[in-house]
């Protein structure tokens, strides 16, 4: 629409045809007031009943709430209207008119529940904070890219559909391929790090991955956006240097573009960009302090994996985030590579937010005859992955990467309570569509 002015560009003393939805109206008796919502915010429509058109003031207060309306008219100031100016309509044209029966009411206070405004996105975006959350994220997802390129990184695209999973086991999602099993990708790790074995050396991925896991919990999603890093001749202590440098890029770009909103909105009450070096905590230190703050039932010993409510513990002995690092080499995957003084010492790590996990990552290993063993030693049959040992044989460079959970990221920014707040359209146990 050309000659269309958004609501927050309209002017004193202007003479607009704004275009939007119906947020409101006030019928006052002689006076009448609609409020016009769009995407840049919302402006108040007069109507004087006794000084207009009989036939637009009647168009424009039946009109029913969320119907899409135009209007032309001329600006004034006006301090008591929510954003301090008003338009009084020469023209007012029903674009598209809502059933007035709906699903969910965006301009209600009180909130419907999460599954009602999953099934009416459309619906709940328009209401102020859900659509901030989702601007936000694009903000978000800019900044990291900002952030990899400040890195010397290429964006990649790897393939989604594949023949073999990362890690194969029962987090795949099967699909059929022309007669054949394949899968969907529960990770590009695999891809990423044949590109980083080229002459590219650096790149990073923002896409889909698909786990098809079966618990229900308020931070796993059966299809997430995973942010991928990997760089040749980086060890694991440059690829913490980069997720490190990477979320507090994220959280600098929401304080800089967002923090008056944030204020506004009530969202993100104890948003703040962590400040200094996150700290590195080795897996025997993080064992121990989890064991000293005696809030689980069984002390953790050597080699156990670390639970939600260790996690927690943890979490909320450190106060911020925090790198878990060293971990025991049988419980990280293959593709990580062990010290090279202690083989029972991997050098994956993770990064973790006070409330979960946010990044796994390590240095990979990059010696073929290393890499077929590990294969071997988790129960894989590495013929089934040549397509990736075999590019090992022809100077592969040691590397390093991680892979960040987007949506967990943006909640733990935000926040958010559930990370289907985080995502337009959730994929979950029970939930397949919209
Ligand atoms: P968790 O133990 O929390 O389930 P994970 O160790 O299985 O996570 P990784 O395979 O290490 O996950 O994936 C790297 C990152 O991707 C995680 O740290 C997390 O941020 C994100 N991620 C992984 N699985 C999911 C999921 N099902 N839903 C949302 N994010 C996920
Ligand atoms: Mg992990």
């Amino acid at each position: 629409m050309q000659d269309r002015t958004y609501t927050a560009d309209a002017e004193p003393g202007d003479h607009v045809t704004v275009a939007g939805w119906v947020h409101e109206i006030r019928d006052l008796g002689g006076i009448a007031f609609l409020i016009l919502r769009d995407s840049s915010g919302k402006i108040q429509i007069k109507f004087e009943k006794d000084e207009m058109d009989e036939e637009l003031v009647e168009t424009g207060l039946d009109v029913s709430r969320e119907s899409v309306i135009k209007v032309s008219g001329d600006v004034e100031e006006e301090p008591r209207a929510p954003t301090g100016v008003e338009v009084t309509p020469e023209s007012l044209e029903v674009v598209a008119p809502a059933d007035p029966e709906l699903p969910l009411d965006p301009s209600e206070k009180v909130d419907a529940d999460l599954s009602t405004r999953l099934d009416n996105r459309t619906l709940d975006l328009r209401k102020e904070e859900v659509q901030t959350v989702f601007e936000i994220r694009s903000d978000v997802l800019r900044a990291v890219r900002d952030q990899f390129r400040d890195y010397d990184c290429t964006e990649i695209n790897t393939p989604k559909i594949v023949a073999t999973g990362t890690e194969g086991g029962t987090e795949l999602f099967p699909i059929t391929y022309f007669g054949e099993e394949a899968f969907m990708n529960q990770s590009p790790q695999l891809f990423k790090q044949l590109v980083a074995g080229s002459n590219v050396e650096r790149v990073f991925e923002i896409g889909p991955i698909f786990r098809a896991e079966e618990h229900n919990t308020p931070r796993h999603l059966n299809e997430a956006t995973s942010i991928d890093f990997e760089g040749a001749f980086c060890d694991h202590t440059d690829a913490m240097d980069v997720a490190e440098g990477i979320v507090k890029a994220a959280y600098e770009s929401v304080q800089e573009n967002f923090g008056d909103q944030l204020e506004e909105l009530d969202l993100a009450e104890d948003f703040a960009v962590p400040e200094g070096d996150f700290p590195r905590i080795s897996y025997e230190e993080a064992l121990e302090r989890i064991n000293a703050t005696g809030e689980l039932d069984e002390q953790l010993v050597w080699g156990d994996d670390l639970s939600t409510p260790a996690e927690e513990a943890l979490g909320q002995d450190v106060g911020g985030h925090y790198f878990i690092t060293d971990w025991p080499s049988e419980i990280k995957p293959f593709y990580i590579k062990d010290h090279d003084d202690d083989s029972e010492l991997s050098t994956g790590f993770d990064l973790m937010h006070p409330r979960m996990e946010l990044v796994s990552g390590g240095q990979r290993e990059h010696r073929h005859e290393k890499l077929i063993e590990g294969f071997e030693q988790q129960g894989l049959d590495p013929d089934q992955f040549e397509y990736y040992t075999k590019m090992f044989k022809y100077g592969m460079p040691p590397h390093a990467g991680f892979g960040l959970g987007g949506e967990r990221l943006l909640m733990t920014i935000l926040g958010l309570d559930n990370i289907r707040e985080a995502v337009l359209f959730p994929r979950d146990r029970q939930r397949l569509s919209p």
